[in-house]
């Protein structure tokens, strides 16, 4: 078998974990494959590049998950609902399109248990995903922005939304931090006065932020909740997305054995 070849488009690109992720699972499990990075600038060349790159899959990063989207030949139905591709597979020429990030989120979260009501801090690109698949999983999501304009699509499809202006704070069992509020800043995904009234009352506190200490995850843990950062989230999208390059040669946990040793490295 010829060796196999997958890559990482986004912009920026160069923090990304994945390459170092899937390159320890090929060569763990013994599969010819090799993954790289490649820092897309234009969204629209993202069909043109994959092929000009002679690639066999990609994972899609911030900004180009709707443009992998559009770009694909076939898509998977999660990934149709939600309109959003961040792993592609090229199977005779034609790009298959899949959304991992969610199904990864919801395996993340799945150890706190007992959770029914949950409040998300954000809505934006990684929110439309995960808060559609915690729906269909019968979780009830409520979403908290800082402004108006990203919650219209999600009023939309019926969930209950707020600005910091219109919520009143009352119980969710889990309160998740969606924005990017901590990855560059010390910034607070909300104000402390509504952040202060939902983390007491909640059962666990989860940050899509991984690698770092948030400062929501920090006032989470001074209120001795159980939390978590988004490193499982990353890692099991990492799984799933491995399993669709391999044609699911390989189980989940066989593959998580190498690829968590990525976050040790
Ligand atoms: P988007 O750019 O689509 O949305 C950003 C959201 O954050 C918006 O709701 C925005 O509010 C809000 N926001 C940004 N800054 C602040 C702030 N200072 N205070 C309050 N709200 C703020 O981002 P994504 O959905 O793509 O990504 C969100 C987060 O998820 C990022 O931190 C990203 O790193 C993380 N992520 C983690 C993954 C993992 O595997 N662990 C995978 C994918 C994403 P507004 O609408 O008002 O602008």
């Amino acid at each position: 078998m010829s060796k196999k070849i997958f890559a990482i488009f986004g912009n920026p690109v160069s923090h990304s974990k994945s390459p170092l992720m899937h390159n320890l699972a090929f060569q763990g499990l013994n599969f010819n494959g090799c993954y790289g990075r490649y820092r897309l600038e234009e969204g629209k060349n993202l069909k043109e590049k994959f092929f000009e790159l002679n690639l066999k899959g990609i994972n899609i990063t911030v900004p180009h998950k709707e443009f992998a989207y559009t770009a694909c030949d076939i898509l998977d139905p999660f990934a149709k609902k939600v309109g959003a591709v961040n792993t592609i597979v090229e199977k005779e020429g034609k790009l298959y399109g899949y959304n991992t990030d969610a199904p990864g989120f919801l395996k993340a979260i799945s150890e706190f248990k007992e959770i029914k009501t949950v409040l998300f801090l954000g809505a934006g690109g990684t929110a439309q995903s995960t808060s559609t698949i915690l729906r269909e999983e019968g979780y009830e999501v409520t979403l908290l922005n800082r402004s108006e304009g990203r919650l219209e699509k999600f009023k939309t499809q019926g969930f209950e939304t707020y600005t910091f202006d219109t919520f009143k704070p009352k119980a969710y069992d889990l309160v998740i931090n969606m924005t990017s509020a901590g990855l560059e800043d010390d910034a607070l995904p909300a104000p402390l006065d509504i952040l202060e009234q939902v983390i007491p009352l909640a059962k666990a506190c989860v940050d899509v932020i991984y690698g770092k200490e948030t400062p929501f995850l920090k006032l989470s843990k001074s209120y001795n909740k159980p939390f978590k950062d988004g490193s499982d989230m990353l890692l099991y999208q990492g799984i799933i997305a491995f399993e669709y390059f391999t044609a699911e040669l390989y189980t989940f946990d066989n593959i998580k054995s190498h690829m968590q040793k990525a976050f040790i490295l």
